[in-house]
Order: C-alpha cells, then sequence, then structure tokens
C-alpha cells in the first residue's frame, strides 16, 4: 500500500527574492503514515532541522504527497503551513507549501505558498527566459 509522505524544505538564502530550495527533510521513520494522512513524528522533525541549521540552512516550507492529479492545499494544511509561518514571527513573509500529486503516472508537483498578509499563493512553473526589467 502506497502511503503519504512529507516533510520540510530548506534553503540557505532564506530571504532572497529568488528562493533556491537547496536541501530537504523526511520523511522521517517515526512519522504516522497512512494512504490518506501524513503527521510528521515532532521530534525527528526537530531534530532534522536543528542538523539543517547547523548546516546553515533554513526552513522555508513543507512538502507532503497527495493521491490526487492536480494537488491542491486542504484546510488542514493551509492550517499547518500558517501556523509554521506563524512560529516565525516576523522572521519570515511566507512559508512554501509544494504538494507532489502522486495519482497519476507522473508527479505533479503543485507550489503554493501562506504569506503573511493572509493571502494564499498558487506558484505556476516558468518557461522561458528571466529578464530584468529596463526603466
Ligand atoms: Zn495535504
Amino acid at each position: 500500500m502506497q502511503k503519504e509522505a512529507g516533510g520540510e524544505l530548506y534553503s540557505s538564502t532564506p530571504h532572497s527574492l529568488r528562493i533556491v530550495v537547496d536541501a530537504v527533510a523526511g520523511p522521517h521513520q517515526e512519522d504516522y503514515r497512512t494512504r490518506h494522512s501524513y503527521n510528521p513524528n515532532l521530534k525527528s522533525t526537530d531534530n532534522a532541522r536543528l542538523e539543517m541549521y547547523a548546516r546553515g540552512r533554513h526552513a522555508i516550507g513543507l512538502w507532503h504527497t497527495h493521491p490526487e492529479r492536480s494537488p491542491r492545499p486542504s484546510g488542514q494544511d493551509k492550517k499547518t503551513t500558517e501556523e509554521y509561518l506563524r512560529a516565525f514571527g516576523n522572521d519570515r513573509d511566507r512559508y512554501l507549501s509544494i504538494i507532489i500529486g502522486n495519482r497519476g503516472d507522473l508527479l505533479e508537483i503543485a507550489v503554493w505558498s501562506a504569506e503573511k498578509n493572509g493571502d494564499w499563493l498558487s506558484w505556476n512553473e516558468f518557461h522561458g527566459q528571466v529578464q530584468d526589467q529596463i526603466p
């Protein structure tokens, strides 16, 4: 039986305009995982975070899987992500929620973020050249 999984996303430049996710953690062996739910083990999550911090990596979001083709954050997902964002106080403007849909043959990756002003953004894949604006 396939079980849902998840963990945290890390970056060495959490305050940059262009966030690069350069490390991920999870799932951990002690997590509670079923076909339709995923509950991280808090102690394992804390340990991973300390380990990442010692390597200059800062938590910037969460990832988890959904058994659906076009994943959207559930009410509980939104609540959890907003709680993480709040826990950072003024140190984060947003917290990412990356959801990997594992229903179809191809994995579908959806990137969402909880914004400090209370909004939720959906991030789209960008095809093409990044161009700086000329004034
Ligand atoms: Zn979810």
